[in-house]
């Protein structure tokens, strides 16, 4: 029999013991934002790196990245992340 439980152990999770922090030096509030950043210079067109910001300091980390030129998109940690999809029943009246 295989124990099916057992590979849950070390599963990431969104509110688990190590819950993604702040990554301002100091900070160590709940992130509750993902700033995502590249550097041209190092890194190539597609990569992105990312910060994580709680409430107080997404701003600070996002005007950051931004006067470095190296801002590119801020999303919700909380998983609400925007995309394409058409609601239901597609019906696109113009
Ligand atoms: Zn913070």
């Amino acid at each position: 029999m295989t124990d099916l439980l057992g590979s849950l152990s070390g599963a990431p999770g969104p509110t688990g013991p190590d819950a993604p922090q702040c990554s301002r030096r100091g900070c160590r509030a709940a992130a509750r934002w993902r700033l995502r950043w590249n550097n041209p210079r190092i890194h190539t067109p597609e990569r992105r790196k990312e910060w994580l910001a709680c409430g107080d300091h997404r701003d600070w980390l996002q005007s950051y990245l931004t006067e470095r030129g190296l801002w590119r998109e801020t999303l919700p940690l909380d998983g609400t992340v925007p995309d394409d999809a058409v609601p239901d029943g597609g019906d696109a009246r113009a």
